[in-house]
């Protein structure tokens, strides 16, 4: 069962990925911010435990959603715009949107340098 949901996202993203790369640019889904350019990310199917977007700060239990479609950016330069929460744990931080903050849109390894958006959280349209 949970080989054929796997699937089941991968064609729900198909449209978005062309050569392994983002088709498209990459923006917040709240505010105007570009996040990453078109090709600047590649396709990557991988399980984390990602906390649900904009939970309040002090709510105790982070209640997480396993994401396994991402985008991952071998350098934080490639960024447009990106924001980074405090380390969690063992080097990893959280993505957040630079200008309004909400997140997490994935995570940090401070370990491989490399970071990682989720494609469910983020907005992918056309360069303008
Ligand atoms: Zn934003």
């Amino acid at each position: 069962m949970t080989e054929e949901s796997t699937i089941d996202v991968k064609i729900n993203f198909n449209h978005l990925i062309t050569e392994e790369k983002n088709k498209h640019t990459v923006y917040c889904t709240k505010c105007p911010s570009k996040i990453l350019p078109s090709t600047m990310g590649k396709y990557l199917s991988i399980e984390f435990n990602l906390p649900h977007m904009s939970q309040k700060k002090n709510c105790e239990a982070v209640e997480c959603e396993l994401l396994t479609d991402y985008w991952m950016v071998p350098d934080m330069y490639m960024f447009d715009n990106i924001g980074f929460s405090k380390t969690v744990e063992s080097g990893i931080k959280y993505l957040i949107c630079a200008d309004c903050e909400i997140g997490p849109i994935g995570w940090y390894d401070d370990n491989t340098k490399q970071s990682y958006v989720a494609l469910s959280r983020v907005k992918h349209a056309e360069d303008s």
